[in-house]
């Protein structure tokens, strides 16, 4: 493993599969943009991108790499419907037709939400925001095998995770990593404003069987790392999230700013060495929501 430090803001580290002809090239924005990974798979022909980033800017300097590696984009992978993992698409195909794929359920969320992120957002990046929405244009179902230039990408669809639809997929016949989008995030306070954290946490025991023999994990936001220990500190996280904040809920009232305060204070000093801090007061009411409608359910 390689890491160099660009004059442009993206950092870059690359992870090379010799015997199954691939390499990976990871490259993550900055905090701005909350730490996304996009992915360059090359294989012996041509490239593969894997998410397409969120801002113009960050998009143009992953195409200036992909440039670089001068091989044929052949697919675009969208691991779910976020703006920090599909935004770029459109600077990313060159707008040429180029297959992107995803799942149908990742479709449907982007379509879904591409017009309410771009309220929120759009005042805040302006010009660095695009003006054109994108869709994935080739749909895989749950267990389907895509061959890219000799690659086997073998896909999953997980259905309401971290987002309302989230995929992961192997490489390869030896399986060696795995591409997770958000469903798994490393070293960084997870994303909880979808409200699915009880189903989240259904997947992510899930997947620590059906993955157990894939080695390295490669995620939305943080380094990669070890399949199994990151799906359990994964699972670890939104448990303790959930349960921090089940004790602070009283009856059906959503938390007010000083309790939204303590239990953010709470969660930084469970987990102090994460970043993505803005990330906790986010996810508080969604999940507050969910925690409500769970104990309100209960016999
Ligand atoms: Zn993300």
């Amino acid at each position: 493993m390689s890491v160099i430090k660009l004059k442009s803001k993206l950092k870059y580290c690359h992870y090379a599969y010799d015997d199954e002809g691939y390499v990976i090239h990871m490259l993550t924005s900055n905090e701005r943009t909350f730490f996304t990974n996009a992915y360059i798979i090359e294989t012996k022909n041509s490239i593969v991108v894997v998410d397409t980033l969120m801002v113009n800017s960050d998009a143009i300097l992953l195409r200036q790499y992909m440039d670089n590696i001068n091989k044929p984009l052949i697919a675009v992978i969208i691991t779910h419907g976020h703006p920090d993992h599909y935004n770029g698409t459109e600077i990313i195909t060159g707008f040429k037709e180029v297959p992107i794929i995803s799942t149908k359920g990742i479709r449907d969320c982007i379509q879904d939400t591409v017009d309410s992120k771009e309220v929120k957002w759009k005042p805040y990046f302006g010009q660095d925001w695009p003006e054109h929405k994108i869709l994935p244009n080739q749909l895989v179902i749950d267990s389907e095998v895509v061959n890219l230039d000799g690659l086997d990408y073998s896909f999953r669809d997980l259905g309401a995770a971290e987002s309302s639809s989230d995929l992961f997929f192997t490489l390869g016949e030896k399986r060696s990593v795995v591409f997770v989008g958000d469903v798994v995030f490393n070293n960084m306070h997870g994303f909880m404003n979808d409200g699915n954290s009880a189903q989240w946490l259904k997947v992510l025991q899930k997947l620590l069987t059906e993955i157990a023999d894939v080695k390295l994990l490669f995620t939305g936001h943080g380094d990669p790392g070890d399949t199994h220990q990151l799906v359990q500190r994964q699972i670890d996280y939104i448990s303790h999230y959930r349960s921090n904040l089940r004790a602070i809920i009283r009856g059906n009232q959503l938390l007010n700013d000083t309790q939204k305060q303590s239990f953010e204070q709470l969660m930084m000093a469970n987990y102090p060495e994460f970043q993505l801090s803005s990330f906790i007061k986010a996810g508080i009411d969604a999940v507050s929501q969910e925690l409500i409608v769970e104990q309100n359910d209960k016999p």
